[in-house]
């Protein structure tokens, strides 16, 4: 969907299942070509806080004035955004990636940062913490416009046959997902 505003067209991207406000955010300002500190310009939200944002640092969370504007700019409502921010503590130093879950769909999902996440349980494959061809580390979310190792420069989609398979016991399969600290 796109729109007219500002007497300019702006592309109004529909956030995915589980997308990271991160990887949101990159996909917008690539998809209108504004670059970090526009979208900053833009929202009245300031570089310090897009550049939080961007980082998966949400604490404090975005405020309520900045969502609405915020949804006022890219056209996803306030509370369809508010979802897209982590609803379980994140591990942040390091961004991981299940490549499978990538190949079907092109995004950085935000579980893959909950530090009770150690695996991916749709593919049963252990989560990659660095690029497993030239142990780079994975750039922010949103900067995967890319899509690729900026690195080395292998596609993230093609990492799929490099994670390790992960054996899940029985009761833990699919749609179990509670797990004990
Ligand atoms: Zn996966
Ligand atoms: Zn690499």
């Amino acid at each position: 969907m796109d729109t007219e505003q500002d007497g300019h067209w702006h592309f109004q991207p529909e956030p995915f299942e589980g997308e990271s406000f991160s990887h949101f955010l990159g996909r917008y300002c690539a998809l209108n070509c504004i670059t970090p500190s526009g979208l900053a310009q833009h929202t009245l939200a300031g570089s310090v806080a897009i550049g939080r944002w961007r980082k998966l640092r949400y604490i404090p969370p975005p405020s309520e004035e900045q969502l609405q504007r915020l949804a006022e700019i890219t056209g996803v409502s306030r509370e369809r955004l508010s979802a897209l921010l982590p609803q379980q503590p994140m591990q942040i130093g390091t961004i991981r990636l299940c490549a499978a879950c990538y190949a079907e769909q092109p995004y950085h999902r935000t579980h893959w940062q909950y530090k009770s996440t150690d695996y991916c349980e749709r593919h049963g494959l252990a989560l990659l913490a660095r690029c497993p061809c030239c142990k780079a580390s994975f750039p922010i979310p949103a900067e995967w416009e890319t899509g690729m190792c900026l690195r080395c420069g292998k596609a993230f989609a093609d990492l799929a046959k490099l994670q390790k398979q992960v054996v899940v016991p029985q009761h833990r399969s699919r749609g179990a997902s509670t797990k004990s600290p």
